[in-house]
């Protein structure tokens, strides 16, 4: 599927929803998380429609480009220092929007285990 007409990240990879969007590429969009955990709390999503990680592993290419992004947004938010890269999967995951996003957390302590 490319794009779910009923998804809220499709729409604002498309540009339809407003969002903070701090780098973006052809097949890719970061933008600001309307609630932040940290200082800096940057989704990144293709902008073709995938459930989760999962199916989006299944097109290599673009999980790569997902992760570029993700190293990228991490340079331009000078999270040198280190940062966290979440994928929420499935309920049990405590995945609530059904687009795959890539959550990159950072500018503060990290604890571990996550909650
Ligand atoms: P998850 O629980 O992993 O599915 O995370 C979904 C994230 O999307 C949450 O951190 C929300 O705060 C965030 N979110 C939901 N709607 C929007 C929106 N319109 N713009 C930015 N972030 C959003």
């Amino acid at each position: 599927m490319i794009a779910d007409m009923s998804c809220i990240f499709c729409a604002i990879a498309a540009g339809d929803i407003p969002a903070e969007v701090v780098t973006q590429s052809d097949a890719v969009v970061a933008f600001r998380d309307l609630n932040p955990v940290a200082p800096v709390h940057v989704l990144v999503i293709p902008r073709e429609h995938h459930a989760d990680v999962t199916t989006l592993s299944a097109v290599p290419e673009l999980m790569a480009e997902v992760m570029r992004v993700v190293n990228e947004v991490a340079a331009q938010e000078e999270l040198g220092d280190g940062f966290r890269v979440v994928f929420n999967t499935g309920p049990l995951g405590g995945q609530e929007v059904g687009h795959v996003h890539a959550h990159v957390i950072g500018g503060r302590q990290m604890k571990w285990p996550p909650g």
